[in-house]
C-alpha cells in the first residue's frame, strides 16, 4: 500500500508543497515543532534512511541542503537543525525545523498554525528556493 507521502507526491492527499524535482519532494510538516519545520522525501518510497542507496541518499542530502537555505532565507532563527526519525511514517523523511532553543527538535512541544500561515510560509520558502 501507498505510504501517507507517496499520496502526498501523486497529489492524492493535499499538502503545502515548498518545492519538487524529478526525485525529491519539500512540504510542510503538518504537525510542526515550530514555524517552517519541512519534510524533505524521496519520491520513490523506501522505509529506512540508510536504506537508500548512495546515490539517492546524496541526492536527498543536496535537496535538503537547498531548502534549508531557504528556510533560512525565510524565518528567523538562529539555525535550521535537521533530524531523520520515521517512527511514524514509514517513507524515508529529512526534518528540517527552523531552532532558536533546544526544545525546537525535541518533538515535544508543536506550534498551532492556521491554514493562511501554512500557505504563507510554504510560499515564502518556495520563492527563496534555489
Ligand atoms: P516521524 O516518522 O516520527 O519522523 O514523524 C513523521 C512526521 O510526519 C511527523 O512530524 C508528522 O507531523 C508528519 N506528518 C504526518 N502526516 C503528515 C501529512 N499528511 N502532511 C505533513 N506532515 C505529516
Amino acid at each position: 500500500m501507498a505510504s501517507i507521502f507517496t499520496k502526498i507526491v501523486s497529489g492524492e492527499i493535499p499538502s503545502y508543497k515548498i518545492a519538487e524535482d524529478e526525485n525529491y519532494f519539500a512540504f510542510l510538516d503538518i504537525n510542526p515543532n515550530a514555524k517552517g519545520h519541512t519534510l524533505v522525501i524521496p519520491k520513490r518510497e523506501e522505509n529506512k534512511l540508510f536504506d537508500l542507496s548512495k546515490e539517492e541518499y546524496d541526492g536527498l542530502m543536496s535537496f535538503s541542503y537547498r531548502v534549508a537555505k531557504a528556510i533560512e532565507k525565510t524565518i528567523p532563527c538562529k539555525r535550521v537543525g535537521m533530524s531523520v526519525i520515521g517512527l511514524e511514517v514509514p517513507h524515508v523523511h529529512v526534518h528540517l525545523i527552523p531552532l532558536n532553543a533546544m526544545s525546537d527538535i525535541q518533538f515535544i512541544e508543536k506550534v498551532k498554525l492556521s491554514k493562511e500561515e501554512f500557505v504563507e510560509l510554504a510560499e515564502g520558502i518556495s520563492s527563496n528556493f534555489e
